[in-house]
């Protein structure tokens, strides 16, 4: 995927009241160079910044804030770590899947399902208003 350009994440991040530190800029480029791909820990994102002048800390502050501000999203497939992912066109505000590797804990995102069929005529308020995370368990293909 082509490299998304600077001024453009500086404009994101202003556009949502932020201000664009390095650092902010660093951890949003590369939660959307990770598109489609697979949500990222805080310590995979530290390691994968590992070059840059940044504490944990202040890498998580980032991350939070990002989140805080709409441009990233946090899931918790189940194993109590927040995985961090962006929010954008493609990986747009509807939640979108996760399947999980019930062996190796891989975590990958899914394309967005148009539609959750519940052919219950009561279902929970949030079902119908899409505020829920669907999860995928099963083997990865490295596991299978
Ligand atoms: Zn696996
Ligand atoms: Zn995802």
């Amino acid at each position: 995927m082509a490299k998304v350009k600077l001024d453009e994440l500086r404009a994101r991040l202003r556009a949502r009241g932020l201000r664009a530190t390095p650092s902010r800029l660093a951890v949003l480029e590369l939660l959307l160079s990770d598109q489609a791909d697979q949500p990222r820990s805080h310590a995979e994102v530290v390691s994968a910044l590992a070059s840059g002048p940044w504490d944990p800390a202040t890498i998580y502050r980032n991350l939070t804030d990002l989140v805080e501000a709409g441009l990233a999203r946090r899931t918790d497939v189940g194993d109590h770590v927040w995985r961090f992912e962006a929010v954008d066109g493609k990986h747009d505000s509807t939640a979108h899947p996760h399947f999980v590797c019930t062996e190796c804990g891989t975590v990958e995102c899914l394309p967005v399902m148009k539609e959750l069929v519940a052919p219950r005529a009561k279902t929970p308020r949030a079902l119908k208003q899409r505020q829920v995370e669907v999860q995928v368990r099963g083997l990865c293909d490295t596991c299978l």
